[in-house]
């Protein structure tokens, strides 16, 4: 796909200790945003089918909500403003208003008039009192309200209180979600413009991969990583190209990221990004664009390689995830979702760090930064506490599986012993 982008000598020429090949969790992620851009294109959908889409305009309200002063209880409207309410107060019953049946007669002096929750407060009231809080006479005519019971402008929702007209109601750039696109409705809007979808080519990578229904051979595996990648990707709000499986086999690889390079804004890989003599992905893309790196001080996911490929007049961003399904979900969420929110057009929404207190030891090296998998939990003083899943080797998906929460160790910690306090980035509700 087309776009412009900031050129690879452009982009290393700001980081004076740039080593592509050992950088720092920190420095692969400014280094990926400083490579991708919001895709362009947007489209006007009908607010039922913008769930999850990227607002591509700030959106002002046609209208104030509610439009007018209304009841915010079933009760009586009266004006209060020059009533003395620190005695009883007796009050004539003069009329009705019902949500959507506003009252359109006069009120005066020492009268009121019953009114249901949502309907207009009629011009001249400046108070509803609840109904549960008056004495009514049998006859329902009038009605008597206790001192000391209501003060004036009690229980009216104010025009204008929710959205005001002309003001900005969302920003560009907000993923909708279902309370964005109520608000959107409750101004009347009966469609909203979205950034067009990011399309991701998606391939793994492994003379070793079979799929579902195939033989296992002897050294075979399942894939699992375009099941768990499209998975993470579609909740994203993200188009993916599920392009299969891919030998190890430097023509083949080319091939399918040429074809990739054409039809999508960025590429998502797993595997043969490591320094095996059957791992092409680095070096095909290498001939075909930029590596930008291939290593990150990390673990799991420390091979991983980020860069642009270019194939006729096309060019995507690519990012080489490892082979390790633990190290694929871990490299997904740390760099390429914020990458990918970011090409989306999103706001930048980093994921949740909370601080939590080791419910177990999690062993770690100096070095490198760890991402291991937890089970965070609340105890009965409201203080979250973290425990490791166990095993944490890079191929058992099953740790992630279990975890609610990923546990971040910095690069320059060793060993947490219980009782030590952790950052922990929370997977629950996590896209
Ligand atoms: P690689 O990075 O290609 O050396 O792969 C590292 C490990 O991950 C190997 O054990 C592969 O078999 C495994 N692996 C690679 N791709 C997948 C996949 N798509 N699904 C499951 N396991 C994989
Ligand atoms: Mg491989």
């Amino acid at each position: 796909m087309n776009g412009s982008l900031m050129t690879m000598a452009e982009l290393t020429a700001s980081l004076p200790s740039y080593n592509p090949d050992a950088i720092s969790v920190k420095m692969a992620h400014d280094l990926i945003a400083g490579f991708v851009t919001p895709v362009s294109g947007i489209e006007r959908l009908p607010l039922r089918y913008a769930l999850g889409r990227v607002l591509a305009e700030d959106v002002v309200s046609p209208v104030s909500v509610p439009g007018f002063d209304n009841a915010a209880m079933d009760g009586f409207a009266f004006c209060a403003r020059d009533a003395n309410l620190s005695g009883p107060l007796a009050l004539d019953v003069v009329g009705y208003a019902y949500a959507g049946h506003p009252y359109r007669g006069d009120i005066g002096d020492g009268e009121c008039i019953r009114i249901m929750t949502g309907a207009p407060v009629p011009g001249g009231c400046d108070t509803v009192v609840q109904q549960e809080h008056v004495e009514m006479a049998e006859d329902e005519t009038h009605v008597v309200i206790p001192a000391g019971t209501v003060t004036c402008g009690d229980n009216i929702r104010k025009a204008g209180e929710n959205l005001r007209e002309g003001a900005t109601v969302l920003a560009e750039g907000t993923v909708l979600r279902p309370a964005h696109l109520g608000l959107l409705a409750s101004a009347g809007l009966p469609d909203v413009a979205v950034r067009r979808k990011v399309r991701v080519a998606l391939f793994s990578t492994g003379d070793e991969l079979r799929t579902a229904g195939m033989e296992l051979d002897t050294g075979a595996v399942y894939d699992s990583n375009r099941t768990v990648l499209a998975g993470l990707m579609e909740r994203l709000g993200c188009e993916v190209l599920d392009m299969g499986i891919i030998g190890d086999d430097r023509a083949e690889l080319e091939k399918a990221l040429q074809n990739a390079c054409r039809n999508a804004d960025a590429i998502v890989t797993s595997g043969g990004v490591s320094v095996g003599v059957a791992d092409y992905t680095k070096q095909v893309m290498a001939s075909m664009g930029d590596v930008v790196f291939w290593s990150v001080k990390m673990r799991p996911g420390r091979p991983m390689a980020f860069g642009r490929i270019h194939a006729g007049g096309d060019h995507a961003c690519l990012f080489g995830l490892p082979g390790n399904p633990v190290a694929v979900m871990v490299s997904f969420y740390f760099f390429v979702r914020d990458a990918l929110m970011h090409m989306m057009g999103a706001l930048p929404a980093p994921l949740l760090t909370v601080r939590a207190q080791a419910a177990t030891n999690f062993s770690k090296r100096v070095g490198r930064t760890e991402f291991q998998r937890g089970v965070l939990s609340q105890n009965a003083d409201g203080n979250l506490t973290v425990r490791t899943t166990g095993e944490q080797g890079s191929g058992i998906l099953r740790s992630m599986a279990e975890a609610n929460a990923i546990v971040v160790l910095p690069e320059e910690g060793g060993t947490v012993r219980a009782g030590e306090w952790v950052d922990v980035v929370l997977l629950e509700g996590l896209v």
